[in-house]
């Protein structure tokens, strides 16, 4: 009866992964079979050499790039049958983005980088909830006195702390964190680690590559990716 993917506290399944890229005629082989099984409210916290394939697992739960084999299953659905559409709206709906680099748009305010993602979201898209969701995130980020800042204009922290925010805006269950903290001062890493510890404590999935000796004191559990496995 124990099958894996409908076990009720699975909220990400890989089965069988595997990711190879091709360069020309070369392959790259990145990832090779890989299964694992992610709960909710749980800190992951992956690992693993430069070119190891952390970035390409996360892109790959995050439904921006496709396995070379195998399959994802997210709340029991796979997902690697979705059109492209149904695919980024299920994309927009469950999974937060949060990247090393930011990935604000340099034209909007804080406010309105937060405001983004819930915009192209039917259950949201209401100015009022929009607009009282965006502030309640904001002020979760500690960045209500920022709200008209432009990236520009913020610390790079405080941009991180927005993408945060951003990356909330739809309540999503899973938040994938790309080296997170790879540009930031000791004190805005530790704000940001507590925040996603914070998170995981609301229920949220959160999945976080990071190359800080500090993360490991945050995670419920830690992945290394090596030779295309996780150990
Ligand atoms: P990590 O995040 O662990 O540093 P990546 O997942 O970014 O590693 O990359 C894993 C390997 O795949 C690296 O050797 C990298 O050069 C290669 N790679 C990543 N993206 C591509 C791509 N789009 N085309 C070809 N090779 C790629
Ligand atoms: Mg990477």
């Amino acid at each position: 009866m124990e099958e894996k993917n409908t076990k009720n506290n699975t909220l990400i399944s890989l089965k069988n992964l595997s990711k190879s890229y091709y360069k020309g005629s070369k392959e790259i082989k990145v990832l090779n079979n890989i299964n694992l099984d992610f709960e909710p409210g749980k800190f992951y916290l992956i690992v693993g050499h430069s070119g190891s394939g952390k970035s390409t697992l996360l892109k790959i739960m995050g439904l921006i790039d496709k396995p070379t084999n195998g399959e994802i299953f997210i709340n029991n659905n796979n997902v690697n049958n979705l059109s492209d559409r149904k695919l980024a709206k299920f994309r927009n709906n469950e999974i937060g983005f949060v990247f090393q680099d930011y990935f604000l748009d340099k034209l909007l305010t804080a406010y309105e980088n937060v405001t983004v993602p819930m915009i192209i979201n039917k259950e949201y898209k209401k100015r009022k909830i929009v607009k009282k969701r965006a502030l309640e995130l904001l002020d979760f980020v500690g960045l209500k006195d920022r709200i008209k800042h432009f990236p520009k204009e913020l610390s790079g922290g405080e941009e991180q702390r927005v993408a945060i925010a951003r990356a909330l805006a739809n309540d999503p269950s899973i938040i994938l964190a790309d080296e997170p903290t790879g540009n930031l001062d000791v004190e805005s890493e530790k704000f940001i680690f507590e925040k996603l510890k914070e998170m995981s404590k609301n229920g949220k999935c959160i999945i976080m590559v990071s190359h800080s000796k500090d993360a490991i004191n945050y995670a419920d559990k830690v992945l290394e990716v090596k030779d295309g496995v996780i150990l």
